[in-house]
Parts: C-alpha cells; sequence; structure tokens
C-alpha cells in the first residue's frame, strides 16, 4: 500500500464507505503472534482488523472501530472477522499446518442484547472448527457497568468451552472489582504499563498485578513490548506471556 495515498477519514466519511467496504472486502484481518519469552515458542495470536480502502489507504481500527460501535456496525463488522478466522483456521486445518489459539476481540456492544454469541456458534459450527481454537477478548470496560451481566456471558462463553481473556487490564477505573466478580481465564496487561521507564513506581504496580494474577491462577500475556530489557524485566518478575513490537507486528 502507498502511504503517501493515506488519507484518515471522518466519521461521517468511515459511514459513507462502510457498506461499500463490506461488499467488496475492503476489511482484512492481521494476526499478531503472541509468545513465551523463556521458551521462545508462539502461544497463539490476536486477530486485529485493516480496513484497505481503495482511495484512502489503510485505515487503522483505532479511528473506525469507535464510529462503529456507537452506529451499529460493530456487530456485523465483528462477526465478519470471526468469520474470516474461522475460514482462516479451516483452510490451515485442511492444509495439516500447526495451529495457535486465536484470539478474537468482542465488542461490549457485541454482547449486550442480541444473539452475538449465537451467531458466532454457528459461524464456527458452518466451518466445523473447535471451540479450543479461540480466545474472546473482552474489554474490562465493556464488563464494566454490568459485573451481573459480564458474569453471565462470561459463563455462558465458558458453557460453550471458550477460552475468555480480559483485555487492557489496568487501564480502566475498576478493573480490580470486575476481575473480583468475573472469572476470567487470562489477564492482558495493558500497553499503557510498557510506557515510560523499567521498573520505578510502574514496575511495583505491574509486579503486584503478575503476583496478584498467580495467586488468582490466572496467566498474565502482556501488550506493547517493545524491547528486550521490557521482556526481560517482565520475565524477571515472573509474566513470560508477551505480545508486542518485539517480535512482531501484527502481518
Ligand atoms: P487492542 O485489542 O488493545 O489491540 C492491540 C493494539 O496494539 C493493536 O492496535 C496492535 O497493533 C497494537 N500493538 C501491538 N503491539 C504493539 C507495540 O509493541 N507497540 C505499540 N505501540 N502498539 C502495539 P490496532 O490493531 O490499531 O487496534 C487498536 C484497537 O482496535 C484494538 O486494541 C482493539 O481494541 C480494536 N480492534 C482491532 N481489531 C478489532 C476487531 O476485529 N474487533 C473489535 N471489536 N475491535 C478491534
Ligand atoms: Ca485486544
Ligand atoms: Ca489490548
Amino acid at each position: 500500500m502507498d502511504n503517501s495515498k493515506r488519507y484518515f477519514m471522518n466519521k461521517n466519511e468511515i459511514l459513507e464507505n462502510t457498506e461499500q467496504a463490506f461488499e467488496e472486502e475492503q476489511f482484512l484481518v492481521y494476526f499478531q503472534p503472541q509468545y513465551n519469552y523463556t521458551s521462545k515458542k508462539i502461544i497463539g495470536a490476536e486477530a486485529l482488523v485493516r480496513w484497505f480502502h481503495p482511495l484512502y489507504g489503510m485505515q487503522s481500527p483505532g479511528d473506525f472501530i469507535p464510529v462503529y460501535e456507537s452506529s451499529g456496525y460493530i456487530t456485523r463488522l465483528d462477526l465478519y472477522v470471526f468469520e474470516k478466522i474461522c475460514a482462516f483456521l479451516r483452510k490451515s486445518i485442511d492444509k495439516n499446518v500447526r495451529i495457535v489459539p486465536i484470539s478474537f476481540n468482542v465488542s461490549r456492544y457485541d454482547v449486550y442484547g442480541g444473539n452475538f454469541i449465537e451467531d458466532m456458534e454457528a459461524i464456527r459450527k458452518r466451518y466445523d472448527i473447535p471451540v479450543t481454537y479461540f480466545r474472546i477478548e473482552i474489554t474490562e470496560s465493556s464488563l464494566v457497568g454490568g459485573n451481573e451481566y459480564m458474569i453471565r456471558i462470561v459463563e455462558s462463553l465458558h458453557s460453550l468451552g471458550y477460552v475468555v481473556e480480559m483485555d487492557d487490564f489496568g487501564s480502566g477505573y475498576s478493573s480490580l472489582n470486575v476481575l473480583k466478580d468475573v472469572e476470567v481465564d487470562i489477564i492482558k496487561l495493558d500497553m499503557i504499563f510498557m510506557r515510560g521507564k523499567i521498573g520505578g513506581r510502574g514496575g511495583i504496580i505491574i509486579n503486584s498485578i503478575i503476583k496478584m494474577a498467580n495467586w488468582l491462577g490466572t496467566p498474565v500475556i502482556a501488550e506493547g513490548v517493545e524491547t528486550i530489557d521490557q521482556a526481560e524485566y517482565l520475565q524477571s518478575i515472573g509474566c513470560n506471556y508477551i505480545q508486542g513490537y518485539l517480535f512482531s507486528k501484527p502481518v
């Protein structure tokens, strides 16, 4: 993609171009690997959507996802992404390629009301993909506001066999309260903790989160890891799972 052609669409342009984007399959799914830093093995990959507009170039999800969340397109996009992941996994299974679990981002708007989980299940069954190949990422902010509801959502995902990850842990204001009530399987440490210098007050906080997660028996994946120093530090405090530019950008 020629980056000189890149133009950032405003909200109206995003909405005006969306139907055509679905029709022409302009949305592509990228994968960013997650590593075990000690063994240097891939333990999974996160699916991240990209929009390649023929005229305006690549649009990043950080720009169009919020517009879709406020306009109702989000669920259609997330199911589209889920189907692309299923198609990718089906091809890999058929070719006998080694597969790692794929983390799939679910917006808070997907799970409030509607039939999102049923729709997901119908797609998964159509492609005949075992549930163990997926991890569902939900942001803690989607958990905020209705812990009761989210407990039920996570329970129903669990009863179907899905692994549930709490995304962006620590960036919201009530992470601990949510963690107390909602039994997630994996915590994704927000990349905000990787900014600034390693150690110091931030280090004490990360350290405590890792210890607490350990006591809960919940693995932690640190996001936004860009340097060896960060990875070494995380390893030294017991966090082996990392995702970030250090190993790979989304590809
Ligand atoms: P996220 O779920 O927290 O995803 C991680 C973001 O961090 C991605 O941005 C990824 O490219 C970026 N990243 C990964 N490693 C590094 C690093 O080492 N340094 C830095 N600075 N950044 C790193 P991306 O792809 O732009 O996605 C932004 C957000 O958009 C995601 O944040 C997620 O909340 C949302 N998103 C992306 N794809 C989907 C999707 O299919 N559905 C939904 N509902 N949301 C999505
Ligand atoms: Ca995520
Ligand atoms: Ca995240």
